[in-house]
């Protein structure tokens, strides 16, 4: 790690004085991998280069928006052309159909749709919507799974397999937290259990489509489960495919393992790299929805006319041909990820779920939190830094999924995997 003073060195110390921590999201601040995050300055394709003239391959696509790679030149034409005729109408326009019935198209269970503007907010009126139409108090979310920063959906769990949340942040109050039930991820006694106690009160079951918060893991046949037990206990579930929308495949991780939820939240891709969320479902819940029904729920940019344009243009261009593209970068990746390693004897583990993977540095299997906070997070930082200093920008944390875009072509994938055998040495 290098401690000269350079350009984004400089801005860092200039934005701690004006925002908390320097940043407007706290992983950006470089806190669980130490260091300086490069400041950006401009993306194209795969591409990153920061205010100090460095190039990196990006493989964390603003967290998962940019699956077609930084400034598609058909997504920048879509919103500079709706730019030109207003930023903002707060008022109904055709765009916002278009995007609605794309969704509807690609998504069976999505039998209406709302716009918002982060997966935040999507998560959030979701929740709000289940209680509406529920008439019921609580929520069950699983332990590594994140949904937003939304107060209720913070919750950590205690010790102890089915327990009432504690508040995951300061600022949320005991009685927001005492409403959700954290679970372990994939331990379908401990829902039984969680039912058998206090099913009658049971809102809906939040997941993750697959979880993408804790690294990676695959759900095999848990949403199956999680379906099955709402059925039976007249709660509703909402799957969460803000990260996996439209990226696990053309349909999602809906178009992986075909579980239909009540209610299904959207973001990241569905916006193309503008502030967007989606949250829908089916109709006659959506239709609870104020001015309908009850249930209220609002933006004064909700459905705004440039995320719209770029969302659109960002879904038309994703067929069959990106998502193969997507696979066998990712393939290739994985494959010599787990060469490099290996060859050092770095303790690792790779999941997979639909095109989404994550390295864990532990002897695997990961399949919960538990297991995947068993990282070890220093080896996770070196490896992290000797491929920063190598040209490629991985996401700064050992719980993140890997994301390759359509721009990650053979070139890009062997600048990586160039620099992966130094890495594993550093992780060693
Ligand atoms: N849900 C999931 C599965 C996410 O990965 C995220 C963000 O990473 C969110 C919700 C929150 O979305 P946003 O950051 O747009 O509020």
């Amino acid at each position: 790690m290098s401690f000269e003073m350079t350009t984004s060195s400089t801005l860092f110390e200039r934005a701690k004085a004006s925002i908390p921590g320097g940043v407007n999201s706290p992983v950006r601040a470089f806190g669980s991998v130490g260091g300086t995050p490069p400041y950006l300055v401009r993306g194209k394709g795969a591409l990153l280069w920061d205010a100090d003239g460095n190039e990196y391959v990006d493989m964390v696509g603003s967290w998962g928006p940019m699956i077609l790679g930084h400034a598609d030149d058909q997504v920048v034409q879509a919103v500079q052309e709706a730019a030109a005729k207003s930023l903002s109408f707060g008022a109904p326009h055709e765009g916002e159909i278009e995007l609605a019935e794309t969704v509807i198209e690609r998504i069976a269970p999505v039998e209406q749709i709302r716009m918002v503007n982060s997966g935040t907010e999507a998560t959030m009126s979701a929740l709000r919507l289940a209680r509406g139409f529920t008439g019921r108090d609580m929520i069950i979310k699983f332990a590594g799974c994140y949904h937003g920063h939304v107060d209720s959906l913070l919750a950590e769990a205690g010790s102890g397999v089915a327990t009432f949340a504690l508040p995951g942040s300061a600022g949320v109050t005991d009685a927001t937290a005492h409403d959700t039930l954290v679970l372990p991820y994939g331990d379908q006694e401990a829902l039984e259990a969680a039912f058998a106690e206090h099913g009658e009160r049971i809102a809906a079951i939040i997941t993750e489509a697959a979880p993408c918060n804790m690294g990676v893991i695959s759900p095999g046949n848990f949403n199956e489960f999680l379906r099955r037990t709402a059925d039976q206990h007249g709660s509703l579930l909402i799957i969460d495919e803000v990260l996996t929308g439209f990226r696990a495949s053309r349909e999602g991780f809906y178009g992986v393992d075909g579980v239909a939820a009540d209610l299904v939240t959207f973001g990241k891709v569905i916006g193309g790299g503008m502030p967007v969320g989606a949250f829908g479902g089916r109709a006659d819940i959506m239709q609870r929805l104020s001015p309908l029904g009850p249930v209220y729920q609002a933006g004064t940019l909700s459905g705004n006319p440039l995320a719209t344009a770029a969302g659109l243009a960002t879904l038309r261009q994703l067929e069959e041909p990106v998502y193969e593209q997507i696979t066998t970068a990712g393939d290739a990746l994985k494959r010599e990820l787990t060469s490099a390693l290996s060859a050092e004897g770095v303790p690792h583990t790779v999941n997979t779920a639909g095109t989404l993977f994550s390295v864990f540095f532990t002897d695997g299997p990961v399949g919960d939190y538990e297991a995947a906070k068993a990282q070890n997070t220093e080896a996770f930082a070196a490896f992290f830094h000797a491929m920063l200093d190598q040209g490629v920008y991985m996401p700064p944390s050992a719980f993140e999924a890997y994301f390759v875009s359509r721009a990650h072509d053979d070139a890009i994938i062997d600048r990586v995997v160039s620099a992966l055998p130094a890495a594993a040495r550093a992780a060693a």
